[in-house]
C-alpha cells in the first residue's frame, strides 16, 4: 500500500455556550480533518488541532514526505519526521501537524488489515473507556443557556451531565478565572456533595503564582484531589509549590515533549502527565510516552484540547490498548454542538464504547464536513486567547 494523496479539510463547530478559562474563552473548536488516499483505494482518515495553518502544513510538507511511503512502514515515516519535532524553534511541521496524517495512517491500515487500530497497538483490552465530567465556568449561551458562574452553578450543570450521560466517576473543574478562594469553594462543593470516592481534579492553567499556589493547595489537600493540573508556570515553578503540598501534579504546560521529563522528575515538579495523542505526534509516539511514564513511574491521563469524533475514537482506541493509562479521559465532547462523523458518541455510564473498526471504525459524515467547513471559511480559527466580554483585559501569567 502506497500513499497517493493527502487532503486536509477545516472545521468549526461551535460550543453550547463560552467556555472560560484563566487565557480567554473556547467559543468553539476549530480542527483539521485529514484524509491519506492510497493505490489500493482505502483511505485513512485522520483529525488534529487548528486550521488553516495546519492544513497547510500537511498538504505540503507532510504530503511531500509521506508520499509513496507505505502506512505500515510507520517506523521509517516517523523517522522522516523526527528531526522536525526536535528543534521547536525552526520547526515548520509541529507534531500535531504531523499527527493528523499519522492518525489517518493507522485507520488506513487498520481498514486493510479488517483489524480495529486498537488491535494494532497491541489489543482491545477494554470495549468501554471512562471519562470524568470535564467542568469549566462558562459565559451564557444562546437559547437561555444559563452561565456557570458559581459553585452551585457548576455542580448543577454537572448533575446534568450525570443525568443525560450516566454517573461519572469524578470531574475536572477548569479554574484560573475566578478568585482562587472562590474556586476552591466550588472544589469543597463537588467533595462535599459527592464524598470521598469521586475523582476531583483541578486545572488553573497556571493562572496562580508559585506563592499562591501554595497557600490555596494547602487548603485543598483537605478535599483529597485525584491531581491538580498546573497550578503554576514551568518546571521550577511546579517543583517549588509540590515541595510544600501533598497533592499529585499533573501537567500539559511545563513538560510538552520527551526531552522535559527526566529534569522535572529529576525537580520533583511532577507526579503524572496529560498525554495528547496530537501534541505529542501521534499514536506511535505516545505509545513511546506509555512506555517512558511506566519506566519512571508517572501517572498518564489523556489531555483533551477540543476534539470531535474522529480523534475521540483514536483516543478510545488507543487508552483501550494501554492499560496502564488508569485515569479516566478528560473531554470536551459534550460541551461541543456537533459531530462531523455519522454517528456522533455518547456516554452511557460515564463511558464511551470503544468503535469496533475496522480502522478507527468512524465516518465522515460528507453533509456535516461541508457544513462546518463553510463555518470555518465564515469565522477563521477559534481564538481561546482572548475574551470579548473584556475588551481591556490581558492574559498574564500568573494572574493570581
Ligand atoms: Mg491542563
Amino acid at each position: 500500500m502506497k500513499i497517493t494523496d493527502i487532503k486536509a479539510t477545516p472545521v468549526t463547530i461551535p460550543m453550547e455556550a463560552p467556555l472560560r478559562w484563566s487565557m480567554g474563552i473556547e467559543t468553539g473548536t476549530t480542527r483539521t480533518i485529514v484524509e491519506v488516499h492510497t493505490d489500493e483505494g482505502i483511505v485513512g482518515i485522520g483529525e488534529t488541532y487548528g486550521g488553516d495553518s495546519t492544513a497547510s502544513v500537511v498538504t505540503n510538507q507532510c504530503k511531500a514526505i509521506m508520499k509513496g511511503l507505505d502506512p505500515m512502514e510507520m517506523g521509517k515515516i516517523i523517522a522522516r519526521f523526527g528531526p522536525y519535532f526536535e528543534i521547536p524553534y525552526e520547526t515548520s511541521i509541529p507534531p500535531h501537524a504531523f499527527a493528523g496524517v499519522e492518525m489517518a495512517c493507522w485507520d488506513a491500515l487498520g481498514k486493510k488489515l479488517d483489524r480495529p487500530v486498537a488491535s494494532l497497538l497491541g489489543g482491545m483490552q477494554r470495549s468501554e473507556i471512562d471519562f470524568i465530567s470535564y467542568l469549566f465556568y462558562r459565559y451564557e449561551g444562546k437559547k437561555g443557556i444559563p452561565p456557570i458562574d458559581s459553585p452551585k452553578s457548576m455542580l448543577k450543570y454537572h448533575q446534568r451531565l450525570d443525568d443525560e450521560g450516566g454517573k461519572f466517576l469524578g470531574a475536572k473543574i477548569k479554574g484560573g478565572v475566578f478568585p482562587p478562594e472562590d474556586e476552591l469553594e466550588t472544589v469543597k462543593l463537588f467533595r462535599e456533595t459527592y464524598g470521598n470516592r469521586f475523582l476531583l481534579r483541578f486545572d488553573p492553567n497556571a493562572a496562580w503564582s508559585v506563592e499562591t499556589s501554595i497557600r490555596m493547595l494547602k487548603q485543598m489537600e483537605q478535599y483529597n484531589l485525584e491531581f491538580v493540573e498546573d497550578p503554576t508556570q514551568y518546571i521550577e515553578g511546579m517543583a517549588r509549590v509540590r515541595k510544600e503540598v501533598s497533592i499529585p501534579f499533573s501537567t500539559n504546560m511545563c513538560v510538552i515533549w520527551f526531552n522535559q521529563i527526566v529534569p522535572a522528575v529529576r525537580l520533583g515538579a511532577i507526579d503524572m502527565i496529560q498525554e495528547d495523542l496530537h501534541f505529542w505526534g501521534g499514536l506511535a509516539l505516545n505509545r513511546k510516552l506509555v512506555g517512558v511514564a511506566e519506566t519512571m513511574q508517572l501517572g498518564l491521563a489523556i489531555h483533551s484540547d477540543r476534539e470531535l469524533g474522529i480523534s475521540t475514537a483514536a483516543v478510545l482506541h488507543f487508552v483501550s490498548a494501554h492499560t496502564y493509562l488508569t485515569h479516566p479521559i478528560d473531554s470536551h465532547y459534550h460541551h461541543q454542538l456537533d459531530d462531523i462523523i455519522t454517528e456522533p458518541f455518547q456516554y452511557k455510564n460515564g463511558r464511551m464504547k470503544v468503535p469496533k473498526g475496522p480502522g478507527l471504525g468512524v465516518e465522515i459524515d460528507r453533509k456535516k464536513l461541508e457544513k462546518y467547513h463553510k463555518a470555518y471559511r465564515e469565522q477563521g480559527d477559534v481564538n481561546e486567547f482572548y475574551d470579548a466580554r473584556r475588551p481591556n483585559w490581558v492574559p498574564t501569567m500568573p494572574q493570581f
